[in-house]
């Protein structure tokens, strides 16, 4: 076993010589770091610059420091620590977490299909594309013409996605539907947007369901519930919980 690699395993809590404490990092975190240092978008103040681009930490390990630096340093610059000032910690700690979700969430990018899809990695039946939405056709249309509008940029669903992009699938969706109309003489369209898998989202990615009815076409259920007067009462009682619930 490497010696070097077992004095410095990610998590472990370096300093470096002139005093300032550090934490390394594992692959994924820096990774998430040098990602977000090309961005530009910092998880902490700014990460310093000419880092090393080597992912081999064997001999270079990758270390955050408490003020907000990242760097890749040679073994012999740094020295183990047992345990840092509690305040030390737990700011290395915060950075550390925004760089574990800032993987955790490329992961989900790069297994979502309807990312891929974007990247041209799968193809795809394109009706309409902007800088912000892709529309295209549903695979396993309700019926033909079934579209699908997408963000081009990861967002699970409407807790998530971002109040611009929204505003742009909806005036997509306005364009898009008037070219299902004209190319398709549908009897209607049902829209349609899933959140979460209680209500059978199957694909995590947002996507907005334009779906053209035609003549004769068996029903949507979801367009057709009976109706039935419901208790008044408790209609009223859930709508003055979800009101203030908006208002917070
Ligand atoms: P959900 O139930 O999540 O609202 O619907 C997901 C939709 O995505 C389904 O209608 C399904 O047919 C569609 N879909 C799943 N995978 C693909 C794909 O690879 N390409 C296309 N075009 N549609 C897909
Ligand atoms: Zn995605």
């Amino acid at each position: 076993m490497n010696q070097r690699k077992m004095a410095f395993d990610p998590g472990q809590y370096v300093k470096l010589l002139p005093g300032l404490v550090g934490i390394v990092l594992n692959k994924a975190q820096y990774l998430a770091a040098t990602k977000l240092l090309k961005q530009g978008q910092k998880p902490g103040r700014y990460f310093a610059p000419g880092c090393c681009q080597h992912p081999d930490y064997v001999i270079q390990i990758p270390v955050l420091f408490e003020d907000e630096t990242f760097d890749v340093m040679r073994a012999m610059n740094i020295k183990h620590i047992d345990s840092p000032p509690p305040k030390k910690r737990q700011k290395l700690r915060t950075i550390i977490e925004k760089l574990d979700q800032y993987s955790r969430r490329e992961q989900t990018m790069e297994d979502c299909i309807f990312c891929k899809i974007v990247k041209g990695e799968i193809p795809c039946f394109k009706v309409y594309e902007d800088d912000k939405v892709l529309a295209f056709e549903d695979i396993n249309p309700i019926d033909l013409g079934h579209t699908l509008i997408i963000p081009k940029n990861h967002a699970e669903n409407l807790f998530e996605i971002p109040d611009e992009d929204l505003a742009a699938i909806h005036l997509a969706a306005k364009k898009i539907a008037r070219g299902i109309r004209e190319a398709l003489n549908p009897t209607g369209i049902a829209c349609l947007q899933l959140n979460g898998k209680g209500a059978n989202q199957v694909v995590m990615h947002y996507h907005f369901h334009l779906v053209p009815r035609h003549e004769g076409a068996p029903e949507l259920p979801i367009t057709s519930w009976e109706l039935k007067p419901g208790d008044m009462g408790a209609i009223e009682e859930t709508a003055k919980k979800i009101a203030a619930a908006i208002e917070g």
